[in-house]
């Protein structure tokens, strides 16, 4: 039987205001326990919440930046139920009237996987809605006891819920990632996954593909990494279709993933399930926006990933995957860009292949593969973030331009750069430093040629019978003579010429 898979996710992302949604505690994470919850957030007798402005305008910018209609009235409604680290005995949300309704939707880049090619497929948001987070058990180091912390209880999270247009674990993942690097871009989120400031609940289904009626589904609960997302979706697709293809039939209900044992495992169903008597919180006012306050938001969005990406493929001719990775942040993409300009500042050189018709595409095209490659893997081992590089945009700027002025090989480059990396100073520097400049005199060139072919008679008689393979052996037998530092181009029209004798 052919089995389709179907995922909704419902995202919880923590808004990054300086103070709570509803009271002035701090929401700085790390603070020792109960040191950032005040008497709103303890649920004191006759405390009132008071509505932080910051939070609406950041669920705002959410939804504008993927495209969905904002609510101009929406209302704050009390989840009852009762839990250790809720002091309310409710949870303050938004259920029928969320401040982004319908109509978004976020493109996201399907990488290949061993079986298919690289797609795009945009995923609907069906809603995204603000409401508070709650305290926290903790179970350790409590001699048998559980402690709670209320810090964090009260912190503004936006629940971004998405219609059930997945069919892969690998389309749910690149919806996290895709919706995890806009949240950072927007500035409405740290993303910080080890702290719980972004998690996914994954709702998975199967069906007979070519059904359109949905399976029953269940919903897998906070999942804080990349890689639990995938392991979980997938344990939970195999365990669906074995136990509907042995007879039985799922039922609806939330699971946990245990990723010590990679498996998920029953937590409540849905006959089991709170009936949460929903009501509108007679404390808080329905939340009122003007179309004004809607457009200045507007108006302050920064260039989105996905346009950015689409003019990095249009401007710079760049292959969309790499457009793709520079988008993956802003300050990556921001960097990118600073360093081509500043390279195109220094005029464009004369280098231009085939594959690169104008020296311009050639210029982003090698400034895109410095970033992506080099100096990202530098950072990655070093653990800096971008705006932390050690190198500047200009002075990558500086090592590409010797590159596309063939000053140096791309090969050189490498050891410029790692120089450059240690401080040892901007890229004309170390060249001039340690002799690293490329031979571009063809006498120089001819001599470590002629010498070359003296010294392997044997491989030239093969080469002139037919042994064209044996073209590289001598091209990196000449290289290697020259240090590396003779120029490609050169070396090989002479070595052509010379080997034919
Ligand atoms: P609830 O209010 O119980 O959480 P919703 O109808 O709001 O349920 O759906 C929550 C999420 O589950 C959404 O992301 C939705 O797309 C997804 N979903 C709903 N039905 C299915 C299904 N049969 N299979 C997979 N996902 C589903
Ligand atoms: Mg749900």
């Amino acid at each position: 039987m052919q089995w389709e898979v179907v995922i909704g996710l419902e995202t919880h992302a923590q808004l990054n205001t300086v103070t709570k949604i509803f009271s002035g505690a701090a929401t700085a994470y790390g603070a020792e326990p109960n040191t950032q919850a005040c008497a709103v957030d303890l649920a004191l007798p006759g405390v009132l919440p008071v509505f932080n402005r910051a939070a609406a305008e950041k669920a705002v910018r959410f939804g504008l930046a993927v495209g969905a209609r904002i609510n101009r009235k929406s209302v704050f409604e009390r989840k009852n139920y009762f839990y250790p680290d809720l002091p309310k005995g409710y949870q303050t949300t938004q259920l029928e009237l969320p401040i982004v309704a319908e109509g978004g939707t976020l493109r996201i880049q399907v990488p290949s996987t061993g079986s298919g090619q690289a797609y795009e497929k945009d995923i609907r948001i069906t809603r995204a809605h603000m409401e508070e987070d709650a305290g926290k058990s903790l179970h350790e180091d409590f001699h048998g006891m559980t402690g709670i912390d209320l810090n964090r209880a009260g912190t503004p999270l936006v629940e971004i819920v998405t219609e059930p247009d997945m069919r892969s674990s690998t389309e749910a993942v690149a919806y996290a990632k895709m919706l995890h690097s806009l949240v950072r871009w927007i500035g409405i989120c740290d993303g910080n996954m080890q702290e719980g400031s972004f998690r996914c609940d994954a709702n998975v289904s199967v069906r007979i593909k070519g059904t359109d009626t949905l399976g029953t589904r269940c919903e897998i609960k906070n999942l804080n990494s990349f890689k639990f997302l995938e392991k979980a979706i997938e344990y939970e697709v195999r365990r669906q279709i074995e136990l509907i293809e042995d007879g039985g039939r799922v039922v609806q209900e939330t699971r946990l993933y245990d990723p010590d044992r990679d498996e998920t495992r029953s937590m409540r169903s849905k006959e089991e399930a709170n009936d949460y008597r929903y009501f509108p919180d007679p404390d808080l006012l329905p939340l009122v926006v003007s179309d004004a306050y809607i457009e200045e938001i507007r108006s302050a969005l920064p260039e989105l990933p996905q346009a950015k990406r689409e003019r990095f493929i249009n401007e710079y001719s760049l292959p969309p995957y790499d457009a793709g990775v520079l988008t993956s942040a802003r300050e990556l993409a921001d960097y990118f860009e600073a360093t081509l300009r500043s390279l195109l500042s220094k005029g464009v050189g004369i280098l231009t292949t085939p594959e690169y018709p104008s020296a311009e595409i050639f210029a982003a095209k090698i400034t895109a593969n410095w970033v992506i490659n080099d100096l990202s893997s530098a950072l990655n081992n070093a653990s800096l973030e971008i705006v932390d590089s050690p190198i500047s945009s200009a002075q990558l700027a500086g090592l590409l331009k010797r590159i596309q002025d063939s000053t140096i090989s791309g090969k050189i480059a490498k050891e410029v750069f790692a120089a450059m990396w240690n401080g040892e100073g901007e890229a004309d520097a170390v060249i001039e430093a340690k002799g690293l400049k490329q031979v571009s005199d063809s006498g120089a060139i001819e001599k470590i040629i002629d010498e070359i072919i003296a010294a392997n008679p044997g491989q030239l008689a093969e080469y002139r019978s037919g042994k064209d393979k044996l073209f590289g052996f001598f091209v990196g037998q000449a290289m290697k003579a020259s240090k590396g530092k003779a120029n490609p181009a050169q070396l090989n029209e002479i070595l052509k010429q010379k080997l034919a004798g």
